[in-house]
């Protein structure tokens, strides 16, 4: 089955640096690369670029300067919070804290959360949302079969959790499988308990706008990288209590307000938030190219999700027609998904089969456990799994190739 992309769609998508990259074959032949590894890291905006070429010239350590570049960057830095806030449709009492990425924000809220906290989360998390949490009070449930199954499971958690603070912890969506969890749904159950939410919206916001008062949760995190800006910044948002009455988990210059000498110690009052948690000199350009991603995302809806769609119907539809190919899904096939898919091809070995398709094709993709060791192992009885993700850089022939040359892969090696 082929799927048309509308031309007028197209035209309308923002473009990604590097979009016509070429690479070598192990024949010599160079061929247009197939970045379907958007999940991982998605490449950059050329208008992030382009605002970033702008700003170089000006970078400066922000907040403490008088001169004029540090006068820009200190704006800029603070704009960008805004931008976040807006791409978040965050409430205006919630901190944005700029991170290094998605795990770093996580670290951080698991640092900052009071002690004794009852710390709640399914077990097929990505790493950096599943490992930060520590001690007695946390509890992970198994991913059950369905989202209606999931909430039962919160809500019977959060029913026997012991009295006093308590964190729901949980992905908008896989990236594993693609698939959105009910966050909303599992919100109102928290909400019924007494118990806060957080995001990870990592995988997510990408792909869909992210609105956490519809959503009505507490805390999001995400990675710039993921959202089409380069490496290095990422955010918490959410709301400030913790995270003021939190010793920063980073200690230095800007997350201090005053150090004073008392000969045999040192007397430390921390900032206020967010420079609490932005101790050392931030990375001002990572986090305007992370705004300014955020920006271009969010007057490009429509056109995202119409390329998306059609993209990763042909895909799925695509894969269905190599033999051997099984899909993995938490939920099920037909469950709402983003433009990632993981499979595995009965009896072939998806490291061989990434490295091939690579060496022979230029394509990209990503084969292991992909930071989710519980998620991978159980959908795959222990087995180690292929992921195709596709974005903004990826177009009909990309799939269309991967297809093919995944079929060929497989027909060869059986
Ligand atoms: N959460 C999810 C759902 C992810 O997909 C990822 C990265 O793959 C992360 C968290 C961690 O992101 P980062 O490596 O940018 O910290």
């Amino acid at each position: 089955m082929t799927v048309a992309v509308p031309r007028t769609a197209v035209a309308a998508l923002p473009r990604v640096v590097g979009s016509s990259l070429r690479v070598p074959l192990v024949t010599g032949e160079r061929v247009e690369y197939a970045n379907l590894d958007h999940a991982a890291s998605a490449p950059c905006l050329e208008q992030v670029r382009d605002a970033v070429d702008e700003l170089l010239p000006w970078y400066a350590s922000v907040h403490r300067g008088a001169g004029f570049a540090s006068q820009v960057s200190t704006k800029v830095y603070e704009q960008a919070r805004a931008s976040v806030r807006r791409f978040l449709g965050a409430r205006a009492s919630d901190a944005v804290v700029f991170t290094r990425n998605t795990t770093d924000a996580l670290n951080l809220l698991a640092r900052s959360v009071p002690k004794h906290t009852a710390v709640i989360l399914f077990d097929t998390e990505h790493h950096a949302a599943l490992l930060p949490w520590r001690g007695p009070n946390v509890r992970r449930l198994r991913t059950p079969a369905s989202p209606a199954q999931a909430v039962l499971e919160l809500d019977r958690a959060l029913r026997a959790a012991p009295v006093g603070p308590r964190l729901v912890v949980v992905t908008g969506a896989s990236n594993v499988t693609g698939e959105v969890w009910p966050v909303a749904e599992l919100s109102r159950v928290a909400r019924r308990h007494g118990a806060r939410i957080a995001l990870d919206a990592a995988q997510l916001a990408p792909h869909r706008p992210v609105d956490v008062r519809a959503l009505d949760v507490d805390y999001t995190v995400l990675s710039g990288h993921k959202v089409y800006a380069p490496f290095g910044a990422g955010a918490l948002v959410g709301r400030s209590d913790w995270l003021q009455a939190a010793e920063p988990y980073l200690v230095g210059g800007g997350a201090t307000a005053r150090v004073t000498d008392h000969g045999d110690r040192l007397g430390v009052a921390w900032s206020a938030v967010p420079e609490r948690h932005e101790a050392g000199t931030p990375n001002v350009v990572g986090v305007h190219a992370l705004a300014v991603a955020c920006d271009v995302l969010s007057r490009h809806w429509e056109q995202t999700a119409g390329h998306e769609r059609v993209l990763l119907e042909r895909l799925r539809a695509g894969l269905k027609t190599v033999p051997g190919v099984h899909e993995l899904a938490l939920f099920g096939p037909d469950h709402d998904r983003v433009g990632v898919v993981s499979f595995t091809v009965g009896g072939q070995d998806a490291g061989y089969l990434a490295a091939a398709l690579s060496a022979e094709h230029g394509i990209g993709v990503r084969d292991g456990a992909f930071c989710a060791h519980v998620a991978v192992h159980r959908l795959t009885h222990g087995d180690r799994a292929l992921r195709a993700s596709i974005g903004l850089g990826t177009t009909e022939e990309h799939v269309d190739r991967f297809v093919a040359a995944l079929r060929t892969l497989v027909v060869e090696g059986s």
